[in-house]
């Protein structure tokens, strides 16, 4: 079987090696220069108040203008960066990137916006990860509170106390926590309470079948309802019909986020369509 030689070195010892592992190499070998070449670009998509209509955030999406295979999307790389370790480098970057951009349009007079970064397991538990986020809030001057790190639940179970810590200490910040694909993951729903969470991303698939599947209604119901209970943001992922948008409000879901709204967009698009000389 393929064998990494360590988490730094991306290497596989598979003498049969399949075509799939052959793209991954030349994936890993560009993501270095990619980086270097300032190849990744930040999409950004927004996220709605449901009961006023209004833009209240925006999630930045990583993509890899890639010289030959075109605009990628996360699926194509950000697999392979974890397992090289190149998704810490990866994802400082985004998180530079996108509070740079969230202060260029606080600059240029759009309403202050919650700017929310995915944030990788790997990264957040790298070292030195609290001091670069400090460091980041510092030097661009953005307010913490106008910062939104998304996770997945799988990360908040696989560690112990140590990340108990992190989320307090990056709580006690100022920034809000997000769980990203709520729903999906392997979880004891105990860490609502446990860390401090602010917001909770119902995850597409159940929006998706919400229509067709009464199951899928009853779960996003329940999520809305615990949310709002536990005082918690909910934001609905994947909003795509005038259907799931209604259903959504009439449940008394606090944000949407989808295709309905806005694909994600590139800074300049995003300007256009939301800042002040659009009257938005
Ligand atoms: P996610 O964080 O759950 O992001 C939502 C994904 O759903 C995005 O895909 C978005 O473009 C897509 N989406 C939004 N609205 C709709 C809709 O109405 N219908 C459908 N079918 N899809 C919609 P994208 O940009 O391809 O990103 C995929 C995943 O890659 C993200 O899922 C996130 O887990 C990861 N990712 C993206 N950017 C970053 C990043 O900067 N760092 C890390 N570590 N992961 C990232
Ligand atoms: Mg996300
Ligand atoms: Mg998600
Ligand atoms: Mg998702």
């Amino acid at each position: 079987h393929a064998k990494q030689t360590g988490r730094n070195n991306c290497t596989f010892y598979e003498p049969a090696m399949n075509a799939r592992a052959k793209l991954r190499l030349s994936t890993e070998a560009g993501l270095r220069l990619a980086l270097v070449r300032k190849e990744f670009v930040l999409h950004y998509q927004p996220k709605i108040a449901l009961a006023s209509g209004k833009l209240v955030g925006v999630e930045a999406l990583v993509r890899w203008q890639h010289p030959q295979l075109g605009l990628l999307l996360p699926n194509h790389f950000v697999a392979v960066a974890e397992e090289c370790g190149m998704i810490v480098p990866l994802g400082r970057w985004v998180l530079r990137q996108a509070c740079e951009q969230a202060q260029a349009w606080r600059r240029q007079g759009l309403p202050p916006l919650l700017m929310a970064v995915n944030t990788s397991p790997l990264e957040f538990r790298s070292a030195g990860f609290l001091a670069y986020l400090r460091q980041t809030l510092a030097e661009t001057g953005l307010w913490p509170a106008c910062l939104e790190l998304e996770l997945t639940e799988n990360m908040l179970m696989h560690d112990g106390t140590s990340s108990d810590n992190l989320l307090q200490e990056i709580a006690r910040l100022g920034v809000k926590l997000a769980i990203d694909d709520f729903g999906t993951g392997y979880s004891s729903l105990s860490y609502l309470t446990r860390f401090p969470i602010h917001t909770l991303k119902i995850d597409q698939s159940f929006v998706s079948q919400m229509s067709s599947s009464a199951d899928d209604a009853t779960i996003v119901s329940a999520v809305i309802n615990m949310g709002k209970s536990l005082h918690k943001q909910v934001i609905a992922e994947g909003v795509e019909t005038q259907q799931q948008h209604d259903f959504l409000t009439a449940q008394g879901c606090d944000e949407g986020q989808g295709h309905f709204f806005s694909r994600a967009l590139d800074a300049a698009a995003f300007t256009r369509l939301f800042g002040p000389a659009a009257g938005a």
